[in-house]
């Protein structure tokens, strides 16, 4: 994962020029973003994801192909600014107690892994005829997942709240503190592991930086908990209280990469971890889901930043010049960590799909390789050939990371099948594994005359509630696992995953059904769901859910046949409660010389 990228990676420089001698950063950036984005569009016309594509222009704007060259050491920190923001957001999500909960299976997983991993990386180096050192530092550099493209994958499939993303995000925090140790105790380590002056090692000369580097870490632990826990939630209230959004951004901004510089300055801890824990410490304040919602853009926009900078790595000759070490090496990270991965997780008795989602997302190398590669490299601890074989393979297993998913997809989506064939229950509704949603052609509700639900939420919830006391048969379309999971306890009939997805209105029956009611909060979102139903049929009532004007005239300009606006409710609903109250005011009050004469 990340830590502070060195500029020594500087593979850049040694072919050719960057174009635009000026403005390095600007010319990075907007080459980086525009090519991406082409790239990433293309791709996804072909369905691949469009990761692959920001990958490849990674290619195009790198040394190793003709054409404008960007500079190597500007993309990495931007790369890193992403890493930074990534983790914030990730923290945002996670709770000291998430993170406790999961160490009984994260700890163990993370080490067996990586140590399967320097195992077999070092027998892979000893074939190729390195010594042991350089094979041990070869397979450290194949044990580590990357942060980015983890992240990504749980946040494409709404994993991140789910039990196995929690696994997978703790699991990663392991990962991340047992590489911070590793690079500091590298340099101490390399007299020890270079044969020629093992002899001569001073083995009490390591007590002293690993005791530092503990110490560091959990200084800085206890520094958050004490410190941050208090200041950071008490400087975002206050800037909410401003009223400034502009400014609310800037703090939430300036908290998750001042954190996370001052970590890395002060205490010696990776970027990568420091913004998780500002993070951590903002999850419990009410406003942290405001804050993750405010770094959402700057973060996709530099995490497709820290793709393009992996792809400039990339020399594609290695591919003709070293087919089998190569092949052994992407084996090592796509089949022999992922194994390991399996075998833990499946030990410590979690079902076969949580043990091969985890097992998918950690099949990859990413940031951490290459700043290990660098430092293996400067303390002759890793040869050339090494390090090229350790980028192409962090290349090509990212690229090949969404192929693993769908492959893991289609595997769950058959056992799913298999299962529900086998409990012959009859015209089930359509329902599918959380993650396999939208992947698979979803069979079409037995359904009519029923009310489709996007949502069960606060709203949707109340709805579904009194459309069943009343006898009308309901099917729900919802997303959060939690949510699917308690509806299909209940026995509701429910299909699970993103109601804009294809397919997923056809499955509802939409065609056949009495309306649908779209109950989401976004009406962005709302308005493609408005669009496809309405698509299917021109005279489905459908009724959407909206918070402003401009956004029931989207929903309505898409094809809903009502808007309901939340606010313009709950004022209704006030104004109601007050009603008889103010009525009560507003009556003149009887006073003496008002008194009825008659008595
Ligand atoms: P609330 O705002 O409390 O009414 O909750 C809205 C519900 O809608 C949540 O449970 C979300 O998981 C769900 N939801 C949001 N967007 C979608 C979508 N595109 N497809 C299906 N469910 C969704």
């Amino acid at each position: 994962m990340g830590s502070q990228m060195p500029a020594g990676i500087s593979l850049a420089s040694a072919a050719k020029c960057p174009v635009h001698h000026n403005t390095p950063l600007i010319s990075t950036v907007v080459v980086g973003l525009v090519l991406a984005f082409v790239l990433g569009a293309l791709v996804q016309r072909v369905r691949v994801s469009p990761l692959v594509g920001y990958l490849l222009a990674g290619v195009v704007m790198g040394p190793f192909t003709p054409g404008f060259v960007a500079d190597q050491n500007i993309a990495n920190e931007l790369a890193e600014i992403g890493i930074i923001l990534l983790m914030f957001g990730v923290g945002l999500h996670f709770s000291l107690k998430d993170l406790w909960s999961v160490r009984a299976i994260a700890v163990p997983g993370a080490v067996v892994q990586i140590s399967a991993a320097t195992v077999m990386g070092w027998a892979l180096g000893w074939a190729l005829g390195w010594s042991t050192g350089k094979g041990i530092m070869f397979g450290l550099a194949l044990s580590t997942a990357s942060t980015v493209v983890l992240l990504r994958a749980m946040q494409e499939r709404r994993l991140i709240d789910t039990e196995r993303g929690r696994i997978a995000v703790g699991w990663l925090i392991v990962e991340d503190v047992a590489m911070v140790l590793t690079l500091v105790l590298l340099p101490a380590l390399a007299g020890l592991m270079n044969d020629d002056a093992a002899s001569n090692f001073d083995f009490s000369a390591l007590a002293w930086p690993i005791a530092m580097t503990l110490g560091k870490v959990a200084a800085f632990v206890v520094f958050m908990l004490v410190v941050g826990r208090r200041v950071i939630p008490w400087i975002l209230h206050y800037v909410a209280h401003t009223g400034s959004r502009e400014l609310f951004r800037l703090a939430v901004f300036a908290i998750s990469l001042g954190v996370a510089f001052g970590a890395a300055i002060l205490f010696d801890v990776s970027f990568a971890l420091g913004a998780f824990f500002a993070g951590m410490i903002l999850s419990e304040s009410e406003l942290s889901q405001r804050a993750a919602n405010e770094t959402l853009p700057l973060r996709d926009a530099f995490a497709v930043l820290f793709f393009v900078s992996v792809g400039m790595l990339f020399d594609p000759a290695i591919i003709v010049k070293e087919p089998l070490p190569l092949l052994a090496t992407l084996f090592i990270i796509l089949f022999g960590k992922s194994l390991a991965a399996f075998a833990i997780v499946r030990l410590f008795g979690h079902p076969i799909s949580t043990a091969l989602t985890i097992s998918a997302s950690l099949a990859q190398i990413g940031e951490f390789s290459f700043i290990l590669v660098t430092l293996g490299v400067s303390l002759s601890l890793m040869t050339d050939r090494g390090r090229d074989l350790v980028l192409a393979g962090a290349i090509i297993s990212i690229m090949l990371n969404p192929l693993w998913f769908a492959l893991l997809d289609r595997f769950l989506a058959k056992r799913e099948a298999a299962k529900s064939t086998a409990e012959t229950i009859g015209a089930e509704p359509a329902v599918a594994d959380e993650g396999t949603a939208t992947r698979e052609p979803l069979p079409v509700s037995p359904l009519t005359g029923h009310v489709v639900l996007v949502g069960h939420g606060r709203v949707g919830s109340v709805v579904s509630a009194a459309l069943r006391q009343a006898g009308t048969p309901v099917l729900v379309i919802e997303d959060n696992p939690g949510i699917i999971e308690r509806l299909r306890e209940q026995g509701i009939e429910i299909i699970s995953g993103n109601a804009a997805a294809p397919d997923m209105l056809q499955a509802a029956n939409v065609g056949a059904a009495r309306g649908l009611l779209v109950a989401i909060p976004d009406a962005f979102e709302g308005g493609q769901i408005v669009a496809k139903a309405r698509g299917i049929s021109a005279t489905l009532p459908i009724i959407a859910r909206a918070h402003s004007e401009e956004e029931i005239a989207h929903l309505k300009h898409h094809g809903a046949t009502s808007v309901i606006m939340g606010e313009q409710e709950i004022a209704k609903a006030m104004l109601a409660q007050i009603a008889g109250s103010v009525a009560a005011a507003l009556q003149p009050k009887p006073t003496e010389g008002s008194q009825p004469s008659a008595a």
